[in-house]
């Protein structure tokens, strides 16, 4: 008679898939739709019905290194057809969250960040950190000029190591998360530089969101998002640049690179955060409302976004005691995206970016 395996299953593991949005896990009976609906996944050894398999039994090591997980891109065809209701694609969201979580030290960061318990803790510190750095006591008098509240030394002071300790725990997981992969996987014979190169193409287009046929509208709010952040960072740059090294003072004319991008960049977040929100609502019946880890990414970009206009709409009508209040708000919450980026969802475009870079590096497509 042939050995007998024995499986240990992981109950945390369990627990944190079903409480961060996989509650449906249970009701999988493993007809393999999901996996056959699937535009995304590769037809060798495909996703997602062997990881709902793994969810189930607890088999968390199966989730180490696993790049599948992050080849998803939560379209939730799958989700649509699967005759049980299990939700496969909203389970897979919350692996993602367990994987974030598993990749990011501190560990008791990832607690604090994802835990609803701790919603008014979380913005809370930084607001008491930018208090102590700026020192605020009254709104300011005379012409409106945020530098006035906080000045740019000060927003240097904070808001570079704030980024820099973001990327630097990002980093430090994405490089376990490969190791990870290439230990489960075994070294990749493909060509890492071309597919570096392939993977940026493939980012930088979103293709792969145009496969969905559910969530179609994803491709959109996803690709104004993407979009929106890359032109307040080119406004951001620019701004360093002006004020830095050519010594020019804000705040700049309506006209100036800086306004255009930064307002272009505006309404292109706005609108994409919108739309994610309208998606959400509007698949709600098929595919689940999303998570408080989802909740809270759209939370926060929207609330920087629309602070960020309310701040410049109340400073050229003149309404100091208005506009410094929210200038202080939207700097809260960009210095918790800063700070928080590599335990909440955000990180997911970095690990997705990594996990379709090694697959076509392992030849897996
Ligand atoms: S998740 Fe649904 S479609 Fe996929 S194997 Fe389970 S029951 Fe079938
Ligand atoms: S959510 Fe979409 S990409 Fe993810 S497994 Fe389901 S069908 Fe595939």
């Amino acid at each position: 008679m042939a050995d007998a395996t024995l499986i240990k299953p992981d109950l945390d593991f369990v627990k944190g898939v079903i409480s961060s949005g996989g509650e449906s896990l249970k009701k999988c009976y493993q007809c393999a739709t999901c996996s056959v609906v699937c535009n995304v996944t590769p037809d060798n050894n495909p996703f997602p019905r062997k990881e709902m398999v793994w969810a189930q039994w607890g088999l968390s090591d199966k989730f180490k290194g696993n790049p599948d997980v992050w080849l998803c891109h939560q379209c939730n065809d799958c989700t649509a057809y699967c005759p049980r209701g299990a939700k496969p694609g909203e389970v897979l969201g919350a692996i993602r969250k367990q994987s974030i979580r598993q990749y990011s030290v501190p560990g008791f960061m990832s607690g604090l960040v994802n835990s609803k318990i701790f919603f008014p803790i979380i913005f809370l510190i930084p607001a008491l950190i930018l208090l102590a750095v700026g020192g605020f006591n009254s709104i300011p008098e005379g012409e409106i000029k945020f530098t006035n509240l906080f000045s740019v030394h000060a927003i240097q002071f904070t808001f570079t190591p704030a980024l820099i300790f973001g990327f630097a725990i990002g980093i430090l997981g994405l490089m376990k998360f490969w190791k990870d992969m290439k230990q489960t996987g075994g070294v990749p014979s493909g060509n890492l530089t071309g597919s570096i190169v392939e993977t940026a193409k493939e980012f930088l287009g979103h293709s792969r969101f145009k496969d969905c046929t559910v969530s179609r509208d994803r491709f959109l709010s996803h690709f104004l998002v993407f979009y929106g952040f890359v032109l307040l960072g080119i406004a951001t740059a620019i701004g360093v640049l002006y004020i830095d090294f050519m010594h020019v003072e804000s705040p700049f004319p309506l006209v100036h690179p800086v306004k255009l991008f930064g307002n272009i960049g505006a309404i292109a977040l706005l609108s994409g955060i919108l739309l994610m929100i309208v998606n959400r609502f509007k698949n709600a019946a098929k595919v689940g409302i999303g998570s408080y880890f989802d909740w809270l990414l759209i939370f926060i970009i929207f609330t920087i976004v629309v602070s960020g206009i309310l701040a410049e709409v109340t400073r050229l009508a003149d309404k100091a005691a208005l506009a410094y209040p929210i200038y202080f708000i939207h700097l809260v919450f960009v210095f918790s995206l800063f700070v928080y980026l590599p335990y909440s969802k955000l990180a997911h475009i970095f690990y997705r970016a990594t996990a379709i870079c090694f697959a076509k590096y392992a030849k897996r497509q």
